[in-house]
Parts: C-alpha cells; sequence; structure tokens
C-alpha cells in the first residue's frame, strides 16, 4: 500500500510542482510549520510525565510555575502554526486554482471540433470546475500527509521513549483494530463512487425532464419520468445509507477493538507503577501519546482517499492538455485574402470514426461569387460538407482547393475569417442584441452594426424594443422568435463581410412567414459571396448556380435544375416529394 501511495505521490507532484514552483518560499514555510505542529503534539505528552511526577507526586513549586506556562506555550505554538499551515496550503491551493483553471479553459477552447462531439458537455464542464478542485489539493494533502507521518513517528518516539516494552505491546495490538478500519474505508471509497455514479444519474433525469418538459408533457411521459427519477433517487439513497453505515461503524469499532489494546496497556502499565519500574507520569505520558496517534492515522487515510481522488483527477485533466490543440495541428501560414474564392474540392473523403465513409472521393469545382445548393437525403453528407471548408474537420483523403492552395496551408484563422456560417440552430450569446451582432468584429461602430442589422431585416424589430440594441438576449434575455434570432445570426454574418458563406438549413426550423424575411435577409447575405447552401428551399435552388446531389457520401449529379431532374434519380424523387409541392 506504502508503495502505491508512494508512485501517486511522485506523479502527482511531478505533474503539479510546476503550478506550485512559484510559491516554493510560502510552502517551504508551510512545511516547517507543520513539523512544528507536529513535534507539539511530543511535547505535549512528555509535559504530562512532568505534571504528574512533579507537581502532582513530588509536590515540586518550582515546576508548578513553569509548566502551566510551558503547556500554554505549547499549545499557543501548536494553533499558531496550525494555523499558519492551514492558511498557506489554501491560499496557494487557491493560486492554482485560479491559474490551472484559465490554463484548461484556453486549452479546452482550443481544442478541434471533433474533441466537444465525442465528450459530453457535463463531463467538459466537471474538468474545469470539480477537477480542477480535486487536483489543487494534491500538494496540501502530501503535506497534510508528511505531517501526520511526523507527528506518528513522534508520538512513537515518545511512547518508545517512556516505556518501549508496554509500546512494543501497543505496536503489536495496533493492526488489530486498523485492519477492520482500513476494510471500512475501502468500502466506504467504494460506496461513494458508486453513489457519485448514481447522483450523475439522477442530475442527467433532471436535466433531461427539465429540459425536454415539452416532450414529456405531450407524451404524457410524467409517470415514466418519475419512474426513472425515483430509481435514481433510490439507489443514490442506497448507497447514502451504506456509507452512512460503514462510516458511523468506524469509530464505534475502532473504540471498541481499541478498548482491547488499552485494557492491556493498563494492565501492564498498571502492574509497573505498582512494582515501580516506571513513574506513573511515564505511564500517563505513555497513554496520552498512545491515544494520540489515532489522530494522525485518521489523518492519513483521509488524505490518501484525497490523493487517490486527485490523482484521477489530475490524470483526466493532464490527459486533455496531451491532446494536440488546432493550433498545433494547423501549421500553414498563408493568409487567405478577403477576394473572392475559387474552390475546389478534389477526391475528398472523410471518416468520422470506424472506417465508415461519410463522405467518398468527391470532386467538383466552384467559381468564385456563384451559390452551390448541397442536396440530397438526411445522412448523404451535405452538413460533413460544408463543416470541411472552415477545418472544423480535416479531409481524410484528398484536397480542399481555395484559390489552387490547400485550406490546410492557409493560416487557420485566416481561413476562418473569410467564412461565415449560418446554420439551423440561431445562437446568441446572452449578452446585449448589439454585442451579439459585433460578436464577428469588435471594433465595429454603431452604424455598421446597425447596417447590418438593416441589411438583414433585423433593424425594424430591434427598435422596437424599449432598449433597442442594448436589449439583452439569450437565456436571461427578452424572448426573441426563431425568425428574429436568425435574422441577429445574419446581421452577424454580414458584418464579418466574408468572401465565403455557408448557410446550412438556415430557415428549416421557421415557420414560412418568418422564413420569407429571413430569406430575403439571407439574399442580402449571399450577394457577391461564394456561397453553399445545404438547401431545403425549392427557390434557393433553382437559384442557385450549380446544384450538387449527394447520396450515401458520394455526389450522384452536378449542375443546374433542368440538366440534372433527369439524369439523377435520387434529385427527382427529392424533387417529387419535397420541391414540387413548393411550386
Ligand atoms: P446530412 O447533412 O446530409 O444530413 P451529415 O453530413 O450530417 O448528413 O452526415 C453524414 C454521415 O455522417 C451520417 O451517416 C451521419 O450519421 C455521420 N455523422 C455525422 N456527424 C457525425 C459525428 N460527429 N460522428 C460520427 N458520425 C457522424
Amino acid at each position: 500500500m506504502l508503495i502505491y501511495e508512494g508512485i501517486a505521490i511522485k506523479r502527482v507532484f511531478k505533474l503539479m510542482w510546476p503550478y506550485f514552483e512559484p510559491y516554493k518560499v510560502l510552502l517551504v514555510i508551510a512545511v516547517a510549520a507543520s513539523i512544528i505542529t507536529a513535534s507539539t503534539n511530543g511535547a505535549l505528552a512528555i509535559a504530562v510525565k512532568y505534571v504528574l511526577d512533579s507537581i502532582f507526586i513530588a509536590k515540586n513549586y518550582t515546576y508548578l510555575f513553569i509548566l502551566p506556562f510551558a503547556v500554554m506555550l505549547i499549545y499557543v505554538a501548536k494553533s499558531g502554526f496550525l494555523f499558519l499551515q492551514g492558511f498557506l496550503m489554501s491560499f496557494i491551493g487557491n493560486k492554482v486554482i485560479e491559474k490551472l483553471r484559465n490554463e484548461t479553459f484556453e486549452k479546452m477552447i482550443h481544442l478541434p471540433v471533433k474533441y466537444y462531439a465525442e465528450e459530453s458537455t457535463g463531463a467538459l464542464m466537471s474538468r474545469v470546475t470539480n477537477d480542477i478542485n480535486l487536483v489543487q489539493s494534491s500538494i496540501p494533502t502530501i503535506i497534510n500527509m508528511l505531517r501526520a507521518v511526523l507527528t506518528m513517528i513522534g508520538l512513537i518516539g515518545v511512547i518508545i521513549y517512556m516505556n518501549w516494552q508496554l509500546a512494543l505491546v501497543a505496536i503489536v495490538l495496533y493492526p488489530i483494530f486498523i485492519y477492520p478500519l482500513s476494510i471500512i474505508s475501502k468500502k466506504l471509497r467504494k460506496y461513494s463512487t458508486r453513489g457519485q455514479e448514481s447522483m450523475g444519474i439522477l442530475t442527467s433525469v433532471l436535466q433531461e425532464s427539465f429540459s425536454g418538459v415539452r416532450v414529456v408533457k405531450a407524451f404524457v411521459a410524467e409517470d415514466k419520468e418519475m419512474e426513472r427519477f425515483e430509481k435514481a433517487n433510490a439507489q443514490t439513497i442506497k448507497y447514502a445509507n451504506k456509507s452512512v453505515l460503514a462510516g458511523n461503524l468506524a469509530s464505534p469499532l475502532t473504540e471498541a477493538l481499541g478498548s482491547v489494546g488499552i485494557a492491556a496497556v493498563l494492565f501492564i502499565g498498571g502492574y509497573q507503577v505498582i512494582n515501580g519500574t516506571v513513574t506513573t507520569g511515564e505511564f500517563f505520558a505513555f497513554l496520552a501519546a498512545l491515544i494520540q496517534i489515532y489522530e494522525p492515522v485518521k489523518l492519513f487515510a483521509s488524505s490518501n482517499n484525497a490523493l487517490q481522488a486527485a490523482v484521477a483527477a489530475s490524470d483526466r485533466v493532464f490527459a486533455m492538455f496531451k491532446e494536440s490543440d488546432e493550433v498545433i495541428e494547423n501549421k500553414g501560414t498563408k493568409q487567405c485574402m478577403a477576394e473572392n474564392k475559387d474552390i475546389e474540392f478534389k477526391h475528398v473523403s472523410f471518416i468520422y470514426k470506424d472506417n465508415i465513409y461519410a463522405l467518398k472521393n468527391v470532386s467538383f469545382k466552384v467559381r468564385a461569387g456563384s451559390t452551390v445548393a448541397f442536396v440530397g437525403p438526411s445522412g448523404a453528407g451535405k452538413t460533413t460538407m460544408a463543416h470541411l471548408i472552415p477545418r472544423f474537420y480535416d479531409v481524410t483523403e484528398g484536397q480542399i482547393l481555395i484559390d489552387n492552395v490547400d485550406i490546410r496551408d492557409y493560416d487557420l484563422f485566416s481561413l476562418r475569417h473569410n467564412i461565415s456560417i449560418v446554420s439551423q440552430d440561431a445562437f446568441l450569446f446572452n449578452d446585449t442584441i448589439s454585442n451579439n451582432i459585433s460578436y464577428s468584429k469588435e471594433s465595429a461602430a454603431e452604424e455598421e452594426i446597425k447596417a447590418a442589422a438593416k441589411a438583414a431585416y433585423a433593424d425594424e424589430f430591434i427598435e422596437k424594443f424599449p432598449e433597442k440594441y442594448d436589449t439583452l438576449c439569450g437565456e436571461r434575455g427578452v424572448k426573441l422568435s426563431g425568425g428574429q434570432k436568425q435574422r441577429i445570426t445574419i446581421a452577424r454574418a454580414l458584418l464579418k463581410n466574408p468572401a465565403i458563406l455557408i448557410l446550412d438549413e438556415a430557415t428549416s426550423a421557421l415557420d414560412t412567414e418568418s422564413e420569407r424575411v429571413v430569406q430575403k435577409a439571407l439574399d442580402n447575405l449571399m450577394k457577391g459571396r461564394t456561397s453553399f447552401v445545404v438547401a431545403h428551399r425549392l427557390s434557393t435552388i433553382l437559384n442557385a448556380d450549380m446544384i450538387v446531389v449527394f447520396n450515401k457520401g458520394g455526389v450522384e449529379a452536378i449542375g443546374k435544375h433542368e440538366e440534372i431532374i433527369e439524369t439523377s434519380p435520387t434529385y427527382k424523387k427529392l424533387y417529387e416529394m419535397q420541391f414540387k409541392t413548393e411550386e
């Protein structure tokens, strides 16, 4: 067990030291304070000997005047240094949290999109909150363990010094009550992990039921949700009770078993006092030290639990640090200039995972300034194709060229500066309308923001709010309709003034009325730009310079409506099913 702890300490220490290093002077002070605190326990035990032997038995006045004062001093020193150690450790820990949290967020926000597709939002958030808190306790925990060990060594020294025969008896008897304790703490750990897992399930049931409350109600599924909740709740309570049972057993069990040791010590010690081999003071000092040993043992055990949690958490945090972020992956340096762009897809294939092609060998060329409609059944690869352009994902095989340069050779950020995306879920931040629009261009002047909003047909409804452009939107702000939100995101895209535009089913979530306004806004946005439109409306398709029909990850046909209606069965079917009704 000790070897295992040693490895854990070494591992955490190696990872965490760089964060604690700037505070090494304070750490040295904290360690020194620990050593002093540890030694006061032994000193107090020794004081017991002199109190009994010199004051109570020998009735010596000098000791009467010195000892109470000395005991007081020891206690004052103990409290003072305990405070110093505790305060310094928390202070340093908080500083480390601050830095580590910033670094973790910085790392995460630069991770590629694929990382976010694989991890749940909850798990990612827990990394920045819970995990970091656990990790920061690593080195303070190690110092606590050091204090526990030093205190133990000091107290063991005292009992051996006072009475080595009795010490031997105590040391032999010790494992008898430590062993059951270690079994209990192992169980405790198991139950607390299980309890946390079921608490996680409970929270996710809560989150799902609340955010999907309309679905729940529409399907009259309240009972079903209740059942799920009750099951998770019962599970949580089951482990909580098991924890409580084990937790409450620990202390009485220790005392009951400890009583065997105390009885043995009393018997042997009492015998030694009666026949005069040890003094009363020595015996009680021994007893005082022995009883005190329990505290550092407990501290060591609880610190050990904290250390294990810190090891697990630091593994999670630092595993993420090893992921290569977009900046590392992207080695391109060419600047992508804001002019009209010719784009070419050359034998593009893409695999998300498991060797299943989401796109296979797709090739076509797009002239600068033209509008390309992506059509095809759901799952055909349209969105995937659109996401390859701003390099949310990189092609598995083949190339995408902008003005004859592989997009991987461009500086990633300069590439993205040239692209705007408007998608089905119009995402707004919890901020003012003005700031939501200027998110794409922080330096934008008020008039520019207003002009963009006007072109996006958003100005009119914004002006109707009492606070106009300073109106808060997002979760805590005004309720905007889907169409209004979409027009704000279009204004945001307009302000960025990109050469390339990606519209991913931008109007599909809207009703016909607001769709019409949003479409007008989109028409303004698309003017003079190379646009890729994942389309579901006939008018968009008929106006497109080029239609690319996707089917099962491949391109089935390319051309204008009249060119492909007879040659592409997929397009013909889609047209008849979906678009013809609009005619
Ligand atoms: P479309 O936009 O034409 O409906 P998509 O491009 O969204 O199609 O999807 C193409 C294929 O890729 C589908 O089979 C889909 O299941 C798969 N796919 C999409 N996103 C992911 C992802 N993040 N991980 C794994 N597979 C995905």
